[in-house]
């Protein structure tokens, strides 16, 4: 039989030919996909979003939730990882695979591995330089903004050094050197002395004075914060860490936007040379650690909020890149299908996740972690079911978790904030939003740029490299 080429054959062939010209045309590009040594051009201001435990999943989470209760877009991924820059950033430490906050942030800071708990101090010992002390010998501005304490991890690795990220007073003392034009968050405690309300430094010190006397504003509370006109703050709005947006007290605590908002008013003035800004939310990790899907959705929309702010700010400024990201994934956070209760294992017993069971998230109205301190030190069955009643509508506590709760036990080694995990544990088995673990995993983090010099992020790196891009960036070379 003499073979016919039929229709469906020269369409394939054709077809084959095509893919294989989109094969060459690929490599030949190759050397622009991934992301270029030089940038075409550099910022004078940088503004970095940082997110503290997201990766993919709870940026994914974050644009769902948004859309589906409040809707709204959500600009991080709707705009900045949509048209911006979008690279994944590996994140181990030099002496394991998972890595902590502070290892992360200084790889990310200084372009160096460090090991976990250290404050930009390599694994030799060496004070390697991070990015907010070279914009600052560059002559810009610098601001450090964080809903954690001020001293936390990715701040103080941002701009200190330290061989342990809990040496707090320590910490403090070197930013009283440093002088950061904008330094706002939590964590008074570390600046007063033991005696007075809050304090707990041992060496009688009062910092926030010293700060006052270097002529820094002090702003205590949200209207100190608004009312602020000095080029140097110092805003420290709580004892110790800034409170979950469910629990917040607006007048006391402002939001994360307005503190970004206030950040950028005092450091766009006086700044022929421009700016270094990093605004944190810690809480998006807080959540992660504590298995808190409710608390994590209104962290991530409040970070969206301050990212709103940042792009404001570029579209008036365009000489300014904005870098959103975070330093690694906490919780192992997992939307998923799941059994409605152990009766059967078939499918007909399962449920997918979607909007009726994010719209019970929506109706929480109190973090894991003030549960806790509701429960002090010994929980009692009636002050759990008056809490659970009045704060998580339509969810039930099955027995087993009821009694975990009550005699302060835990299910697993790697699930150890409690009973945060056992109440996040209730929330998942009616929501489908399980957790892995209380602890960091090795996700990706995910890093999404706008502006000049936004090309260097692209693709898939390591955290070290983006701190040698946010060096060459600030360096200008
Ligand atoms: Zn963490």
């Amino acid at each position: 039989m003499q073979y016919q080429e039929s229709g469906r054959h020269s369409f394939m062939r054709k077809w084959l030919a095509a893919l294989a010209g989109l094969t060459l045309a690929l490599a030949g590009c190759s050397s622009t996909a991934s992301s270029p040594a030089e940038p075409a051009q550099y910022p004078k201001n940088i503004i970095i979003m940082f997110a503290d435990g997201a990766s993919s999943t709870q940026w994914d989470f974050g644009r769902y939730s948004s859309t589906v209760l409040r809707n709204q877009p959500f600009v991080t991924t709707d705009v900045v990882f949509k048209e911006g820059s979008l690279g994944l950033l590996s994140t181990h430490p030099s002496d394991a695979y998972v890595v902590d906050s502070a290892a992360a942030g200084s790889a990310m800071s200084t372009g160096f591995k460090v090991n976990n708990a250290a404050i930009a101090v390599t694994r030799d010992g060496k004070s390697v330089p991070t990015a907010m002390e070279v914009a600052k010998a560059k002559g810009k501005r610098i601001g450090l903004v964080t809903t954690a304490t001020v001293y936390d991890a990715t701040p103080a690795a941002f701009s200190l050094h330290a061989l342990s990220r809990r040496d707090s007073p320590g910490l403090v003392d070197q930013y009283l050197a440093l002088e950061p034009d904008v330094l706002m968050g939590g964590g008074s405690d570390y600046f007063l002395p033991g005696g007075t309300s809050g304090g707990k430094r041992k060496d009688g010190k009062d910092i926030i004075a010293a700060f006052r006397a270097k002529g820094y504003q002090i702003a205590r509370n949200t209207a100190e914060l608004k009312a602020a006109t000095s080029a140097r703050l110092l805003g420290l709005f709580a004892d110790e860490d800034m409170a979950f947006e469910l629990d917040r007290d607006p007048a006391r605590e402002p939001t994360t936007a307005e503190m970004a908002a206030a950040a950028l008013r005092a450091l766009s003035r006086d700044s022929p040379n421009g700016f270094v800004l990093l605004v944190e939310n810690e809480n998006v990790d807080t959540a992660g650690h504590a298995n808190d899907a409710a608390s994590l959705m209104h962290a991530l929309w409040a970070f969206d909020e301050a990212v709103k702010v940042a792009l404001d700010f570029q579209r008036r400024m365009p000489d300014t890149l904005v870098i959103i990201t975070g330093d690694h994934e906490t919780g192992g956070f997992s939307p998923t299908y799941a059994l409605k209760d152990l009766s059967t294992l078939s499918s007909k017993n399962r449920f997918y996740t979607g909007d009726e069971q994010l719209r019970m998230l929506g109706r929480i109205t109190m973090s894991l972690n003030r549960v806790k301190e509701e429960l002090g030190r010994k929980p009692s069955g009636e002050v759990l079911d008056k809490l659970l009643a009045e704060h998580f509508p339509g969810f039930r506590l099955d027995p087993d978790l009821r009694e975990l709760i009550i005699n302060q036990g835990t299910r697993e080694r790697n699930f150890t904030y409690l009973p945060q995990n056992l109440l996040g544990r209730m929330v998942a088995r009616q929501t489908g939003y399980y957790w892995g673990t209380s602890g960091h995993t090795p996700e990706p983090a995910v890093v999404g740029a706008m502006g000049p010099g936004a090309e260097l992020f692209r693709g898939y790196q390591d955290n070290t490299d983006f701190g040698r891009h946010l060096h060459r960036l600030i360096q200008g070379k």
